[in-house]
């Protein structure tokens, strides 16, 4: 059996290899490093899947949410609205702009932000709504937009796991995550969905002037050389990585579509199994099972994830700590019983391997310890 792993990034590249490899050495031959033409075309190619106004490309997910909310333009104190059970990207830039953040529980079934949360939390400063499509699959984004619309605020998607996902509205139409709100954000690190070899981001916009905004903080605030209508950042995608992307991207439906598969099984492997709660796929999103994560009920998640690791089965908690409990935002104010859902879901959740290449002896190898681990107890 080949060795488990929670993202096997060697098996896709062998899948890849001729493809990425050329396409690389293409990049190397032009030495257009910078904004080399791959750049435009990978936007152009995710803008077409994305069915997005505008894709414009960055250097990394994190900057994707900083430059949003630079061209929101909220101003230092307005509030920003967003969930506790998430990576720190988005408090992280919230702080550095000097914005007040709010965090909000999630629903303890489906990870995503809370409706009742974001609406008890809303105030007259309150300025936008961060939703982060957790682990694949996304937050409830038409009660989000109906609340957002009815108190005018911006909303940023953090799509940064969500690549691909569709979100289905109860008129029977639907959309791709990150191209709802008024900008949605996404990464290309490594272990996402649609991932390059290195750092990488971008935006997706459906209006004109935002996108034109976007692109021109995204490159020092210029849409001429040396002349700076914004104060600027300099986040760009490599060519290199462009190059990477737009090949990766032909795959994408292909390799979510292998991870479905994997989560199908292991759902039907643990159904029966009572301490493990699986994840609960919503009716208005599909899933790409960015993560499969499960929730261990009775104390037992920490002895299973050792007696996994004995095993040589990989997991990972995503997320160990709510971020109110971090050292850098206890200045928040909050309490620590203020997040009784995230603490509670930060003790039960294990996420197990998953990724496109999953074979299926690892399958029946994982399915059969986590089992066997149970029985035991
Ligand atoms: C990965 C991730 C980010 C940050 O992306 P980087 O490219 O690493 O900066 C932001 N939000 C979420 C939810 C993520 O998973």
């Amino acid at each position: 059996m080949r060795e488990i792993q929670m993202v096997d990034l060697k098996a896709q590249y062998e899948k890849l290899r001729t493809e990425i490899d050329a396409a690389i050495k293409s990049v190397l031959t032009s030495t257009a490093f910078i904004k080399g033409p791959e750049v435009k075309f990978f936007e152009e190619e995710l803008q077409k899947y994305l069915n997005a106004g505008h894709v414009i490309s960055c250097a990394n997910g994190t900057d994707a949410l900083q430059i949003a909310m630079m061209a929101l333009g909220l101003n230092p104190g307005d509030e920003v609205i967003t969930t506790n059970f998430t990576f720190v990207s988005t408090v992280e830039v919230v702080a550095l702009l000097g914005l007040k953040l709010v965090l909000v529980d999630p629903d303890p079934c489906n990870y995503n932000i809370s409706i009742e949360g974001i609406r008890k939390a809303i105030s007259p400063r309150t300025k936008a709504i961060v939703p982060v499509h957790l682990f694949g699959q996304c937050a409830d984004m038409e009660s989000i937009m109906t609340l957002a619309k009815k108190h005018g605020l911006f909303v940023i998607e953090d799509a940064a796991q969500a690549t691909g996902t569709d979100y289905f509205f109860s008129d029977g139409t639907s959309k791709k995550a990150g191209t709802i709100g008024d900008i949605g954000t996404t990464s290309f690190f490594p272990s996402k969905n649609l991932a390059c070899y290195g750092d990488g981001g971008a935006m997706f916009t459906n209006d004109d002037l935002l996108a034109k905004k976007l692109k021109s903080i995204a490159n020092h605030g210029q849409k001429v050389k040396y002349h700076h209508d914004y104060i600027g950042v300099n986040s760009r995608l490599d060519t290199i990585q462009a190059a990477i992307l737009s090949v990766k991207l032909k795959h994408l439906s292909q390799f979510n579509s292998a991870r479905r598969s994997v989560a199908d099984f292991y759902d039907k492997a643990f159904a029966g199994c009572s301490p493990v709660i699986l994840p609960e796929r919503v009716s208005y999103s599909s899933h790409i099972f960015h993560q499969y994560t499960i929730r261990v009920k009775d104390g037992k998640r920490d002895a299973l994830k050792s007696f996994l690791e004995s095993k040589g089965i990989p997991t990972i908690i995503y997320y160990p700590g709510p971020l109110h409990f971090q050292e850098a935002y206890r200045f928040l104010g909050y309490r620590e019983d203020d997040f009784p859902v995230t603490t509670a879901l930060c003790k039960e959740v294990l996420s197990l391997p998953m990724h496109p290449d999953m074979e299926q002896d690892q399958l029946d190898y994982i399915v059969l310890n986590v089992l066997r681990f149970f029985k035991k107890q």
